[in-house]
């Protein structure tokens, strides 16, 4: 390599150094947020009562317990039977 350019050699490559992590620093602010996918709702059965269900599987989380014909309630995470048939 020619002596004389080597001085001008190596300020090129600091500044392009210099202009690759200003634009990565810059890239992110730039960037657009993607849109959150909007959330989903369900309808709860009709009846449904949200009560405190004390299985390991549910871990005392009130869930969504859904009426039964003898007057008991049904776990609709665990299928856990709660309250007395009548
Ligand atoms: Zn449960």
């Amino acid at each position: 390599m020619n002596t004389e350019l080597a001085p001008y050699v190596g300020a090129v490559a600091v500044v392009s150094a210099a202009a690759i992590t200003w634009a990565a620093r810059v890239a992110p602010l730039v960037a657009r947020p993607t849109e959150p996918e909007p959330a989903s709702f369900t309808e709860p059965e009709p009846g449904t009562r949200w009560l405190r269900c004390d299985t390991t599987t549910c871990g005392h989380l009130t869930r969504p317990h859904v009426p039964q014909p003898d007057g008991t309630w049904v776990c609709t995470v665990c299928a856990d039977s709660k309250g007395e048939p009548q």
